[in-house]
């Protein structure tokens, strides 16, 4: 059993974290209020740290560490969230390295010459569109459809909420793996997960207004009559919810490790304050109203962060070893990370705020900021706080807890 991380895997963490203290932390408030969105140099950046293939083989442009992509991944996100806390940057980065994985393990030959390369180099933004109007939680129940004709798959339907609108449609270019309904009958064995290009003919969108995350866009893609090319399609026709599960093992994974990044940036500004601020005679940091709760904080983030290294580090094994553990082992693991990560982020971020009195409400700090954009995943994003529980009460006390099976 090894709990450090290698020297390689140390050097790599130390170089991300070089680059956004002095690329990215800067930039952060400009990053969430400006409406141009994340600037292409810091994509750039990132794309020549080899940060944006990491999940990618070389093959196809990547810099993917053979059988370590997720751990690698893990340590990036949260080094990236640790100096950009609106969030914008994290997820845009972590939806691309998760739903890459996917791509690289399920999609065709063609697909991942055209859209890999694209991705690893930062000229393509790669999203996933499941959610619709009528709900994210329930994907079994989802409407937007396709049928095969002419050999292509035509897409009609809604998705919503959906990060990456804008990025793909206007900024810059890509796509949102798409699920949609192939078989009506089949309920969620008969759904595909396809490759979906933003510019495709016959998509319309919407921007929304978010509370926070200003620099990635969210939005609503229409489909009306989208032709897909049939090597757009992952994996198998009417396999989709099963693949589509499977790409949220590790997105769910790197969301976790954006809130343990922001959580423990958060921490250590509450922790400067407190060593700093003199009360009643005294640095804060001696009342133990304040350091017993930083404490507690402390051993929570750290708690999270080992148990994210076990999740990456079982997700790694099962792809280098197929068959050294299930899926629903690690959609256990995954499910504790997200049902932790994104409440104790913002608990944290809270207690910091408090730590800094009236100056913790200002824009001076970037808190407030930070607060807004780990929100996004305590109400939802990447499946609610209820669905994790779910999952965890289906492997821990049995099928029997499962409330759609009878
Ligand atoms: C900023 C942001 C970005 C997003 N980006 C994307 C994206 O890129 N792609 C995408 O597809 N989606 C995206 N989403 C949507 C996200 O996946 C959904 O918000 C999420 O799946 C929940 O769906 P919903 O919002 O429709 O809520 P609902 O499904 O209506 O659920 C509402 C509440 O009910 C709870 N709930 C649901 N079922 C149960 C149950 N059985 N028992 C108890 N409680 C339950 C949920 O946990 C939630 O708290 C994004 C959301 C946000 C906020």
């Amino acid at each position: 059993m090894e709990f450090r991380l290698s020297a390689e895997q140390e050097l790599f963490k130390r170089t991300v974290r070089e680059f956004c203290e002095k690329n990215i932390a800067p930039i952060a408030r400009e990053i969430d209020e400006k409406e141009q969105g994340i600037p292409d140099a810091i994509i750039e950046g990132l794309a020549e740290l080899g940060v944006l293939g990491i999940t990618i083989p070389a093959a196809y442009g990547g810099t993917a560490p053979e059988g370590e992509e997720i751990t690698y991944a893990n340590l990036a996100v949260q080094e990236i969230a640790r100096a950009e806390l609106s969030m914008s940057l994290p997820v845009y980065v972590l939806l691309q390295l998760g739903w890459a994985t996917l791509v690289v393990k399920h999609g065709t030959e063609e697909l991942k010459k055209e859209l890999l390369p694209k991705v690893a180099s930062g000229k393509w933004f790669l999203g996933i569109a499941t959610t619709e109007p009528a709900g994210g939680s329930d994907i079994a129940n989802i409407k937007t459809s396709a049928e095969q004709k002419n050999g292509k798959l035509v897409i009609n339907g809604e998705k919503v909420f959906i990060s990456g609108v804008r990025e793909t449609r206007e900024q810059r270019d890509g796509g949102h793996l798409t699920l949609f309904r192939t078989d009506p009958k089949a309920g969620h064995r008969g759904m595909t997960f396809a490759y979906v290009p933003g510019r495709a003919k016959g998509i319309t969108s919407t921007l929304f207004d978010d509370l926070g995350r200003g620099g990635l866009s969210t939005g609503g893609l229409r489909y009306k009559d989208v032709e897909i090319p049939m090597h757009y399609v992952l994996g198998e026709v009417n396999r989709g919810f099963y693949l589509n599960m499977e790409g949220f093992d590790v997105a769910r994974t790197l969301v976790s490790a954006a809130c343990a990044g922001a959580a423990e940036k958060a921490l250590e500004i509450g922790r400067e304050h407190v060593k700093q601020r003199v009360l009643f005679g005294k640095p804060l940091a001696k009342f133990e109203g304040i350091s017993f709760e930083i404490a507690q904080d402390w051993s929570r983030v750290f708690q999270l962060k080992l148990l994210l290294q076990y999740a990456a580090w079982l997700i790694d094994t099962f792809y280098r070893e197929p068959g050294s553990c299930t899926h629903r082992d690690i959609s256990q693991a995954v499910s504790m990370c997200k049902l932790e990560a994104p409440m104790l982020a913002v608990e944290v971020i809270k207690h910091a705020m408090m730590y800094m009195g009236a100056q913790g409400y200002t824009k001076d700090v970037p808190l407030g900021m930070a607060l807004r954009g780990v929100m996004s995943y305590v109400v939802g994003a990447e499946g609610g706080a209820n669905i994790q529980k779910l999952i965890i009460a289906r492997e821990y006390i049995g099928d029997v807890a499962v409330p759609y099976r009878d």
